[in-house]
């Protein structure tokens, strides 16, 4: 099923970056809820409000290692005028505190363990001068040379978290402070928006795994680990298929490994010729959507879906083939993928920044430049990388961000503003 592509003013039957994700996104849904250990659960979004069936902390407790008294017995302990108070007992945290405060009297208490009965207050250590054993009596005894007021150091019941509480709500990125929570909380599990699976195929005659012999004439399969580990940035969950030659049965073949994957991401074989191989495999097991964005670089980008067998279509992104490229259009789309079926806001984390070198962009294509962005004296400054080659990978490992020359400007200046798209 082809849609007719909208013309576009500068590259007329090129569909925008804008077009062309607004597209994208639109057939690109949210995944379903999955209950996950919370410690599997870092960057993923709340599938429903989190309530607690507990206080936190369970009852009132000390929120130092000292003494449980009673503030009105030291009034007036000083320095120079001490108080003595008789030690009845000691409370360790989790201990269940079963003794009761009497008068003139103090129960030593460490830091979290729960307030006695007729206790008002937590002397600290600081506050005294150290206990003394009268043997003859087999007492202890305190000297306190400072008081306290009613209610100091003592931390209450439910302070942090209330019964009943809704501490999370739907739609939350959970963070190590929310993942903390939970657990506060006695949860260890947690109901989630599912991770995507992402199954990423290469595509190329002349691609070698990394880490098999080095062959003249052949070339390292980067864009699989590249793009993988970018899934993962983004909170994705990657399945590598591998290397698929460039012939219908090899691809066909590689693509039978995405089964019970949400979405496909293959590299290379989408400049003119090349791409009719995935396009055929595409026609005869899913849909083609587009194949040409107007960008620099990732120009030949396509996306359709790809039929799973039992009806089931996935959503496929198939990206350039120069590792940059790949990079690249995977940052404006594959990246807005993922957080969209997370459930996550679409956002591309772009700053403004000052050039400190020109950018041409005579195609008048949207043009990414990879640039190392400083900040000076309060102010981003961008300046290339050097050579923009979508073949060097190594000129991102230079940069920082990505600076957005926009379709309509043919060039920007030294000095002019311009957003940047940080990396990572
Ligand atoms: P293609 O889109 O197939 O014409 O590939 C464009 C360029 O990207 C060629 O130089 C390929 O060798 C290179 N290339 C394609 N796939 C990969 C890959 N997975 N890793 C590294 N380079 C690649
Ligand atoms: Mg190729």
């Amino acid at each position: 099923m082809f849609k007719k592509m909208k013309k576009n003013k500068f590259n007329e039957s090129m569909l925008s970056v804008d077009e062309a994700l607004a597209r994208i996104l639109r057939q690109i849904k949210i995944l379903e809820p999955k209950v996950v250990p919370i410690i599997d659960s870092l960057g993923s979004v709340l599938a429903e409000d989190v309530f607690s069936k507990i206080n936190v902390p369970y009852a009132d407790n000390s929120g130092m290692d000292g003494y449980a008294v009673i503030a009105d017995n030291l009034k007036f302990a000083s320095q120079s005028s001490p108080i003595n108070l008789k030690v009845i007992g000691l409370i360790k945290a989790g201990d269940i505190p079963n003794i009761k405060l009497k008068d003139q009297s103090a129960i030593r208490i460490m830091t979290g363990g729960a307030i006695p009965k007729g206790a008002d207050a937590i002397l600290p250590f600081e506050y005294t001068k150290e206990e003394v054993l009268d043997a003859e009596k087999n007492d202890s005894y305190v000297t306190v040379i400072k008081n306290v007021a009613e209610g100091d150091y003592i931390r209450l019941s439910g302070k942090d978290v209330k019964k009943g509480e809704k501490i999370l709500t739907q739609g939350m990125v959970l963070s190590p402070a929310e993942i903390g929570v939970l657990a506060s909380i006695g949860m260890n599990k947690i109901n989630v928006f599912r991770k995507p699976i992402v199954s990423i195929l290469s595509t190329g005659d002349e691609l070698i795994d990394p880490g098999t012999d080095y062959s003249s004439y052949l070339t390292y399969d980067s864009n699989a680990s590249l793009i993988a580990s970018s899934v993962v940035n983004c909170g994705g969950v990657p399945k590598i298929l591998g290397v698929a030659n460039d012939n219908i049965e090899s691809v066909n073949e590689k693509l039978r490994l995405a089964y019970g994957s949400d979405l496909l991401i293959t590299t290379a074989g989408v400049s003119k010729g090349d791409y009719d191989i995935v396009k055929d495999v595409l026609e005869q097991k899913g849909k083609i959507d587009f194949w040409s964005v107007n960008m620099k670089p990732g120009k030949p980008l396509a996306f359709g879906s790809l039929d799973l067998g039992d009806g089931i279509f996935i959503p496929h992104l198939g990206l350039p083939g120069n590792p940059v490229s790949a990079l690249v259009t995977f940052e404006q789309f594959g990246r807005n993928i993922i957080m969209k079926m997370l459930g996550k806001k679409i956002s591309n984390n772009t700053i403004s920044a000052v050039l400190d070198e020109p950018i041409y962009n005579l195609e008048r294509k949207r043009t990414f430049v990879r640039v190392i962005v400083e900040n000076k004296g309060g102010v981003f400054r961008a300046k290339l990388t050097g050579d923009q080659s979508s073949n060097l990978l190594t000129s991102v490992v230079r940069a920082n961000g990505l600076a957005i020359c926009p379709e309509e400007i043919e060039k920007k200046d030294i000095g002019d503003t311009i957003d940047v798209q940080m990396l990572y």
